[in-house]
């Protein structure tokens, strides 16, 4: 069988060559730099490089007399983390530079995840505006944010691809589609990173968690993943090469295991794969004491031993294990490596280098800057914009919404009037107070209307109260101590006073995220009962609904006119959503990880593999592979979204239905506003490999672009099909390549509505 592969190192070859000699003339005058300064270092500093350690009771403000303080001081600390403020840092940084022996400045992390003070959209959220440009705004605001607090590395992005709505963290991932978390990696790689990492404004970039992580089995946080290799190279590894492409400064390993050895201790991962295939050139981090958790993985049966392993199998830097900073006696006694110490090291230094520090350790600690960018009027309008764009209107029967500010509207939920709960989980250096509730937003857009806006809090989040407590964690608390009764009694007093319910219910922030991992993953049983009172008054109903993961919608969309799939939108949530329910925006977001009907139907994704005993219709068919009880389909596909305005798409068309194997064939379509509104659409392209050696998608992403209209208004909107766009890792050899035969090349508004033509390669 003919064959063309493609390897991706090429693509990177000519990419490093146009930046030419400048790139090279920097890397000489580093490496003499780092050279000079590891010849002065003794062994004991070179593995105090290596050392992240928990920030201890400096977070409460006694830098001076901490014990890290003493470690900084003795040249045993390369960095800390999740420590906020420019004060705090600077005389932090100061301790290292003036008073250890050589001055080394450290690095300064924190998972700054979806923005610092200006919040946006949580990841998944984030990834459903499919607006590349719009993303990698969102981590360049927040890189000019955390910088000028000191910040200059982010643990961030997280590009794990996850098919199962059961984990906590596929919020703070880009979805379930390998092509689609490619395109937000780089971005958010670009956003934060910038063209020139010593800038002051721009932070290193952390890629994780590699790898594989979001295969956790069961959806179970910390749970072992099971993908075998040809799945890990065609589902799960592309958006870390393609961070790693984007220039990604650092890796964080995964607290999980592949082939059974853990990430962190895991060479074939972190040297063969990472560094040799993939030419990644910066430092790799572990996860919170994921080196001396190789003990709980029963692989290591000492803290030594653990992280021997891990640094001989590429780890550089230790996050509060402290177990590489204590490995003096084990290289004095050869069990250890020194030249795996110095690699480390090495790789520490030229990340400090790269970011600048060595030249001014205090180029992140600019206070007059903290003044003028924090939370400041542009950030918080693109952070409205974009979480408006994030938000999907799943259904909007006979086009009840955008409502009229006018008549009388009754707010009614639990999420409708709670602050801390707007920014979503992981916002680390997120200002709660600064934020309006939903409640407020829409009080502020109905100012100087006609209308009446009534607020009920209807119910808490649960009836359990240890339960919610887990929900709201880290001062998300929200919890009424009146009675079930009470509440309900009051809400369906104020509803029976309004037009139209607003109901803002769902989840609370903390339900996702880490260490939140639910099997229930419907409408919490408070919030479900008092929708259930709710609909018998028979007024109209949105749903503003809240989550940090893809739920079951099943009997909110059989009974709710209007659903609005709000995530969790960031700092400014609710005016977004005021936005969007006033129609002052018309929402244009898309899903990135299809809605199920039943949680059972977990892991599962868009992307089926074919199987032997196929069904095309979903539904149940003895001896083929479906449920007897539920169907295989998702209630809402993957890349699906409402808008206030229609788009009617004319059949696709392909330049040539024949592509040589080394040519292209461009598939177009044209795409009408027919409805009476400016708006935008996602516009699709999917193949379907029909035969090839290794089994494959019946569906694939290979291309989007997102396109406004005015209404009437024709876009004709083409993708060039390549030998890229086709490729995939073949079984074994596991090389990107495209074979012979049919593909099918689809374009649609979504996974389950495209049109299609067959391409043959040959
Ligand atoms: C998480 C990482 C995070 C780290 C530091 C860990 O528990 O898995 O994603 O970056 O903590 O906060």
């Amino acid at each position: 069988m003919k064959k063309h592969t493609i390897f991706f190192l090429l693509a990177m070859a000519l990419t490093f060559a146009s930046c030419g000699k400048q790139a090279s003339d920097q890397d000489a005058s580093m490496n003499a730099f780092v050279d000079q300064l590891m010849a002065q270092m003794t062994l004991e500093e070179k593995l105090g490089q290596l050392n992240l350690p928990v920030t201890g009771d400096i977070v409460t403000g006694h830098a001076r007399e901490s014990n890290v303080a003493e470690d900084i001081r003795q040249g045993k600390v390369g960095g800390l983390f999740n420590l906020k403020g420019a004060a705090p840092i600077r005389e932090i940084q100061r301790i290292a530079v003036e008073e250890s022996r050589l001055g080394i400045p450290l690095i300064f992390g924190m998972d700054v995840i979806h923005g610092y003070e200006t919040v946006f959209p949580i990841p998944l959220g984030l990834a459903c505006s499919w607006d590349m440009e719009a993303i990698e705004t969102s981590a360049r605001i927040a890189a000019a944010e955390a910088t000028a607090d000191g910040i200059c590395w982010t643990f961030s992005p997280m590009v794990d691809i996850c098919h199962d709505g059961r984990w906590g963290r596929i919020s703070e991932g880009a979805g379930e589609d390998p092509y689609l978390g490619s395109r937000v990696a780089e971005a958010m790689v670009h956003g934060y990173q910038g063209t020139d990492l010593s800038d002051p404004t721009t932070m290193m970039a952390c890629l994780k968690h590699f790898a594989v992580y979001g295969a956790v089995e069961a959806g179970r946080e910390y749970n072992n993943v099971y993908p075998d290799d040809y799945h890990i190279y065609n589902e799960y590894l592309q958006p870390y090469q393609a961070a790693v492409n984007a220039g990604a400064g650092s890796v964080m390993a995964a607290f999980n295991t592949i082939h059974g050895i853990p990430c962190s201790g895991n060479g074939w991962l972190l040297n063969d794969l990472l560094r040799k295939q993939w030419g990644f050139r910066g430092f790799v981090v572990s996860d919170y004491t994921a080196i001396e958790e190789l003990m709980k993985h029963g692989v290591s049966a000492t803290l030594e031993d653990a992280s021997i392993q891990c640094l001989e199998a590429g780890m550089d830097m230790d996050m509060v294990s402290a177990g590489l900073v204590a490995l003096t006696d084990a290289v004095r006694e050869g069990r250890c490596s020194r030249e795996a110490v110095d690699r480390a090291c090495r790789r520490i230094l030229e990340a400090k280098y790269r970011l600048g520090l060595f030249d001014d350790p205090y180029r992140y600690c600019d206070t007059t800057r903290r003044a003028e960018v924090m939370l400041s009027p542009q950030h918080r309008a693109e952070a409205r914009r974009i979480a408006g764009e994030s938000m999907v209107l799943l259904k909007n029967e006979n086009n009840l919404l955008p409502l009229q500010k006018k008549g009388t509207i009754a707010l009614i939920g639990p999420l409708a009037d709670t602050r801390p709960n707007m920014a979503g989980t992981w916002s680390v250096a997120a200002v709660f107070d600064r934020y309006k509730t939903v409640k407020e937003g829409l009080e502020q857009a109905l100012v100087g209307t006609s209308a009446t806006l009534l607020y009920a809090k209807g119910s808490n989040l649960m009836y359990d109260s240890e339960m919610e407590a887990r929900a709201t964690m880290f001062g998300r608390e929200m919890r009424d101590s009146r009675s079930a009764e009470t509440m309900k009694q009051e809400a369906l007093a104020i509803a029976r006073k309004a037009d139209v319910i607003v109901a803002a219910m769902g989840e609370a922030s903390e339900m996702s995220g880490e260490s939140s991992s639910h099997v229930d993953i419907e409408m919490p049983d408070a919030q479900h009962d008092l929708l259930c009172e709710l609909i018998k008054l028979g007024k109209p109903i949105v749903l503003v609904h809240f989550a940090g993961r893809p739920t079951v919608l099943n009997w909110e969309t059989e009974h709710l006119p209007a659903i609005l799939e709000a995530w969790f939108g960031g700092s400014e949530t609710a005016d977004a959503i005021a936005d969007i329910l006033f129609g002052d925006i018309n929402p244009s977001g898309r899903l990135t990880v299809q809605l199920p009907r039943h949680v059972g139907q977990y892991p599962f994704s868009y992307r089926q593999m074919r199987t032997s005993r196929r069904n095309d219709s979903g539904e149940f068919i003895k001896y083929s592979t479906c449920y007897a009880d539920v169907s295989n389909w998702p209630l809402y596909p993957f890349g699906f979204g409402l808008s206030y305005t229609t788009f009617q798409y004319s059949p696709m068309t392909l330049s040539s239905d024949v592509m040589p194997m080394d040519g292209t064939v461009t598939a177009s379509v044209t795409v009408t506003n027919t409805g009476k509104r400016k708006g935008a659409e996602v516009v699709q392209l999917y193949i379907g490999d029909r035969v090839a050696k290794g089994v494959r998608p019946f569906k694939e992403l290979r291309g989007f672009e997102r396109i406004t209209l005015e209404p009437g208004e024709s876009r004709q909107v083409e993708f060039v099909i390549d030998a890229n766009r086709l490729s995939y890792y073949e079984p074994y050899a596991l090389q990107w390549t495209i074979e012979p035969g049919e593909v099918e090349i689809m374009i649609g508004p979504n996974a389950r509505q495209t049109d299609m033509r067959l391409l043959t390669i040959e």
